[in-house]
């Protein structure tokens, strides 16, 4: 054996011990982080098993898997869920999934499956997709900012405002996000007397402008006086559409003639007599609407949808974050002269 292997004292020896020490340190790693691995995919496997979808909408499953199919199908399940058709695309977006198996592949694919899950409504399943994700990628600001708005929806203001932080520490602007949770959280908070409400909420007004529609329109719901005292005239056309369709029993008489630019709406809307000195108030449409209403022309109305300043999508009811792109403060109004009907039964109070 001495011939064999060197002396204990012998450099040689001590080279030979650590360069098997080393190999054996490498072969350890390798085969944790290849069983770790073989873990997760196992996990996320099972995971995915307990999601049922009806596969007779779509039978993608009979359909032999090839990367090249990745893309074209990524896409197509992306229609899908635009379209309305979560089924479908929760469908190929699992067929996807179950047949890719590095994680940084078909990270973005359970982002989409996720995204689509709270499309369609179903949040917890959204919420336990999107905690996988962050399991493997916990720095994924996308899938951080969409689990914000789940506990926002399930009225879990706690870990909304928990899934801020790490956004926060990542360099994120999320002081608009975190001020309108406050104030989500508030609204929902049922121990608060109207007294203590109304106060809180008009000082919300002052401290954080971009909150002024929602808290105007919350106002209205709480104390109707409250809410024509806290109206701003420089900011009348962000909340033209929620004056305009106030119901009659809601108006203030006092508080709408003794300010013009109110007067010019109300009569645009037909509540009021149309007077001739009545002035333009820099408001297009009930600028022209008076303007017909003084040549004789009474049969219009005005039609408000709603878009995105972030994402640009259009929407035909009001939001206070954006159902596409899910942004604060980036609601815009659009209103359109069209002619009057017979009955309009909707406010947004
Ligand atoms: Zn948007």
């Amino acid at each position: 054996m001495d011939k064999i292997f060197p002396s204990y004292n012998d450099p040689l020896f001590s080279i030979l011990i650590i360069t098997i020490l080393i190999l054996i340190v490498a072969l350890v790693s390798y085969f944790l982080g290849n069983y770790k691995e073989e873990k997760e995919r196992e996990s996320l496997k099972k995971f995915l098993g307990t999601i049922s979808v009806d596969n007779s909408i779509l039978d993608i499953d009979k359909l032999p898997f090839e990367t090249s199919l990745i893309s074209p199908l990524s896409m197509v399940a992306k229609s899908f869920t635009i379209n309305g058709e979560y089924q479908k695309s929760i469908s190929i977006y699992l067929y996807l999934i179950n047949h890719i198996q590095p994680f940084f592949q078909k990270e973005y694919l359970l982002k989409e499956l996720g995204e689509t899950y709270l499309k369609a409504g179903f949040l917890k399943r959204a919420e336990s997709i999107f905690l996988e994700i962050l399991r493997k990628h916990p720095r994924n600001r996308e899938v951080l900012y969409l689990l914000e708005t789940i506990y926002e929806r399930l009225n879990d203001y706690k870990r909304a405002k928990e899934t801020l932080i790490p956004l926060e520490i990542m360099g994120e602007n999320i002081k608009n996000l975190r001020v309108n949770l406050e104030l989500s959280a508030y609204l929902k908070d049922k121990s608060i007397s109207k007294e203590k409400r109304i106060e809180r909420l008009i000082e919300f007004i002052k401290r954080e402008p971009f909150l002024y529609r929602r808290i105007v329109r919350e106002l209205f719901k709480i104390d109707i006086n409250s809410a024509w005292n806290s109206l701003d005239m420089d900011r009348i056309d962000i909340i033209l559409d929620i004056l305009w369709l106030l119901p009659s029993s809601n108006l203030n008489f006092d508080i709408i003639s003794s300010n013009e630019i109110l007067k010019s709406i109300y009569t645009a809307k037909g509540i009021l007599h149309i007077e001739d000195s009545l002035p333009n108030i820099g408001i297009f449409v009930i600028d022209t609407i008076n303007s017909a209403q003084k040549g004789g022309s009474f049969n219009i109305d005005l039609n408000f949808s709603y878009s995105c300043s972030r994402c640009r999508d259009n929407f035909p009811i009001s939001f206070d974050k954006c159902p596409r792109c899910y942004a604060v403060n980036s609601i815009i109004l659009n209103s359109t002269i069209t002619e009057k009907r017979a009955y309009q039964g909707y406010s947004l109070l």
